[in-house]
C-alpha cells in the first residue's frame, strides 16, 4: 500500500480508503472487512450520517479493539444544514455513535446546490457549528463531498473553508478536472468517490470493454488512471464482503506513471470512441447549458457515448434512471421531457442534432426507476 500527503490536512493517507456505503445490513461482515482492510495497509475510513447503520458498525468495530483507533484516520459525513444547531447535534451524535472523542475528518456531505453553498456561507450556518468543533478539538480537518456542477465545485473551493474535497472524477468522466486542479492550488487532499461503480459499473463491465482494455481489466485501467496522478490522494473502495477487496486492492502499489501498454489502451478507448460514434460524438463541452425543460444534456449524452462505444448500457440505464429520481444528488430531467425549442441547438459546436440524441438515448436507457444506494 502507498501512501500520500492528504493536502493541507497533512495526514498521510493510504490511496485505497475504505468506503462504508454498502455494508450497511450486517455488523460481522462489517467487522470482519474492517479488520481486513487495516491489515492491507488501509488507514482511511469513510462513513456517513446518512449510510444506516455504517457509523455504529464501525464504532462498534473501534470498541471491541478489532480496529485499533491510532490505526485509522476517520471520516464521516454529515449534510449541509440551514442552521448551526442542528449541525451541533449531528456531530456530537456522529461521535457517540463512532464511540470517538474526535473526528479526523469531517466532510460536509453531499454539498450539491447553490442553496447549500449559502448555508455554508451563512455565519450562523452550519459552518459555526463546524468551526466550534475544529476549536474544541472534536473535530481535526474540515472538508466538502458533491455531486454539484462544476461551477458550485469551484465556488465551494473558493469559499477557503475547507481542506479536502470528495469529488466525481474518473477515466469515463473527466469534467471535473479543473475542480481538482483548483483544489491543488489551494492544497486540498482529493478523495475520489467510488471509482467502480459510479466510475462505471466496472465491477461488471461489458465483454466489448474488457476486449478494448485487454490486457488490463477496465476496472484496473481506471485505477491505474487514477493512481498514476500523484496528485489524487485517495480513491474509495466500498466493498460489501471482506472479498471484494482483493482486487482493487492488488495495485495498491501501482503508483507510478502509466506504462506504455497502459497508454495504448487508453488510446484504444479513445479511438473506439471517435469510430463507434462518428458525427454523433458529444464532446462534453457543456455548451448547451442551461437546458430550459432542465435536462442534463451533456450528463445524458455521456450515458449515450459510453453505451454505443463501449455496450456500458447496463451503467447507462443505472444512472439514467436516477434522473427525476434521486433529488439533488443526480439532477435533471429524463430526455423525454425534452420540447422542440431548439435551444441548445445553435449552441453546439458539434452540431449535433440533440433532440434526436436526447430521444435515442431515452429509448436505449429508460428502465426501472433508480434510486441511491443508501438513504
Ligand atoms: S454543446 Fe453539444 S457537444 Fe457540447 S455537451 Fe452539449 S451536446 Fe455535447
Amino acid at each position: 500500500m502507498q501512501y500520500r500527503r492528504f493536502g493541507k490536512t497533512n495526514l498521510s493517507l493510504s490511496v485505497f480508503s475504505l468506503g462504508t456505503m454498502r455494508y450497511l445490513g450486517s455488523k460481522e461482515v462489517a467487522q470482519q472487512t474492517i479488520s481486513l482492510a487495516v491489515e492491507l495497509g488501509i488507514n482511511h475510513i469513510e462513513t456517513a450520517r446518512g449510510y444506516g447503520s455504517s457509523e455504529e458498525h464501525l464504532g462498534g468495530a473501534i470498541a471491541s479493539g478489532s480496529v485499533s483507533r491510532d490505526q485509522v484516520y476517520i471520516t464521516t459525513k454529515i449534510p449541509p444544514t440551514p442552521d448551526a444547531t442542528s449541525m451541533r447535534r449531528y456531530i456530537n451524535e456522529s461521535l457517540e455513535r463512532l464511540n470517538l472523542d474526535y473526528l479526523d475528518c469531517l466532510g460536509i456531505h453531499g454539498l450539491n446546490t447553490w442553496e447549500h453553498l449559502d448555508w455554508v456561507k451563512a455565519e450562523d450556518g452550519c459552518m459555526h457549528a463546524v468551526q466550534e468543533a475544529v476549536i474544541d478539538g472534536r473535530v481535526r480537518h474540515v472538508g466538502f463531498s458533491t455531486h454539484g456542477s462544476l461551477e458550485l465545485i469551484l465556488a465551494a473551493i473558493n469559499t477557503d473553508l475547507f481542506e479536502f474535497v470528495n469529488i466525481h472524477y474518473y477515466y469515463f468522466f473527466q469534467r471535473h478536472a479543473a475542480a481538482i486542479e483548483r483544489a491543488l492550488e489551494k492544497d486540498m487532499g482529493i478523495f475520489i468517490i467510488s471509482p467502480a461503480d459510479k466510475g462505471g459499473k466496472l465491477y461488471t463491465a461489458p465483454s466489448k470493454l474488457q476486449e478494448i482494455c485487454h490486457p488490463f481489466t477496465p476496472l484496473e485501467l481506471n485505477y491505474r488512471f487514477l493512481l498514476s496522478n500523484s496528485r489524487i490522494t485517495t480513491l474509495s473502495v466500498g466493498p460489501a464482503t471482506p472479498e471484494e477487496l482483493i482486487e482493487p486492492l492488488r495495485i495498491a502499489d501501482s503508483v507510478d506513471k502509466l506504462t506504455q501498454d497502459e497508454i495504448e489502451a487508453l488510446q484504444r478507448l479513445e479511438n473506439q470512441l471517435s469510430l463507434s460514434l462518428g458525427a454523433d460524438k458529444c464532446s462534453q463541452c457543456y455548451a448547451c447549458l442551461p437546458c430550459p425543460e432542465n435536462i442534463n444534456i451533456p450528463e445524458v449524452l455521456r450515458l449515450r457515448n459510453l453505451a454505443v462505444a463501449y455496450d456500458m448500457t447496463d451503467y447507462g440505464q443505472y444512472r439514467y434512471g436516477m434522473f427525476e429520481n434521486a433529488g439533488h444528488w443526480f439532477p435533471g430531467m429524463k430526455a423525454n421531457k425534452f420540447t422542440e425549442c431548439g435551444e441548445c441547438l445553435p449552441k453546439c459546436p458539434e452540431n449535433l442534432d440533440i433532440p434526436t440524441l436526447l430521444y435515442d438515448t431515452h429509448e436505449q436507457l429508460k428502465g426501472k426507476a433508480g434510486r441511491r444506494l443508501w438513504g
